[in-house]
């Protein structure tokens, strides 16, 4: 299965990407954890992306298509892979094209706009193994420890203004994506407006595929 997760900040693409990895048995390339880690690391490329994340804009194309494009050619890759939060510009997509990375299905996870406002601002995420908790709709064991017991933090972006401004970059640079994609055939809408398992088994259906 060679998957893409498409949806808006807060959408559920991280948490419902860990049920399908395990499911498909593929690795999950999460665009926005590559590029924390490497600001942690303070790489040269990390340094260059920070000033874009902390503003909620979209690090520039030819940084993260670098990034996915060797993240692809991995041999961990060649049998399948789910790509989360890449690609979010139609230029990404070409770019993607290019590469002659073939796509089964891209999953559009939808949710409201008032949802994703109150999904972000209680999302907390565990520093050790990086699973996204939320205060109340899918609360931790402890409010500061994971369920592997790290830490939980909570995103500098995930703030209010920031959230804002996330969610209007999708909405002009990444939601065009999603005609481009069902014009190729590969588009499948689900409703992210259920609880969890509930989303995941209608990824499963319109996959085509039973749990
Ligand atoms: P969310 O899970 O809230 O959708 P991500 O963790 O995917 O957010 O992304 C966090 C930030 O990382 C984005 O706001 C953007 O600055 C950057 N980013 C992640 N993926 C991409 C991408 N494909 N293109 C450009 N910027 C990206
Ligand atoms: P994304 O990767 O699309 O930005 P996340 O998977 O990080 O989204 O989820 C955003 C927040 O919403 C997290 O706090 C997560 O626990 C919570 N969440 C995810 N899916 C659901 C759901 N179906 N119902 C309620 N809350 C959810
Ligand atoms: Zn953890």
């Amino acid at each position: 299965m060679r998957l893409v997760l498409l949806g808006p900040p807060g959408a559920g693409k991280g948490t419902q990407a860990e049920l399908i990895k395990e499911h498909f048995n593929i690795p999950h390339i999460s665009t926005g954890d590559m590029l924390r880690a490497a600001r942690a690391a303070k790489t040269p490329l990390g340094q260059q992306a920070e000033k874009y994340m902390e503003a909620g804009e979209l690090v520039p194309d030819d940084i993260v298509v670098g990034i996915v494009a060797e993240r692809l050619a991995q041999p961990d890759c060649q049998n399948g892979f789910l790509l989360d939060g890449f690609p979010r510009t139609v230029e990404q997509a070409l770019a993607l094209e290019r590469t002659n990375t073939r796509v089964d299905a891209v999953i559009s996870i939808e949710v409201p706009r008032d949802i994703l406002v109150e999904r972000l601002s209680g999302r907390r995420i565990c520093r050790q193994c990086g699973r996204a908790w939320h205060v109340q709709f899918n609360p931790p064991p402890s409010l500061q420890r994971c369920q592997c017991g790290g830490e939980l933090y909570q995103r500098s972006d995930d703030q209010p203004e920031t959230v804002r401004q996330r969610l209007d970059v999708y909405e002009a640079q990444t939601s065009p994506l999603k005609d481009w994609y069902r014009q190729r055939g590969l588009l499948v809408a689900v409703d992210g407006n259920q609880p969890i398992e509930a989303v995941f088994a209608d990824i499963l259906s319109a996959l085509g595929v039973s749990r």
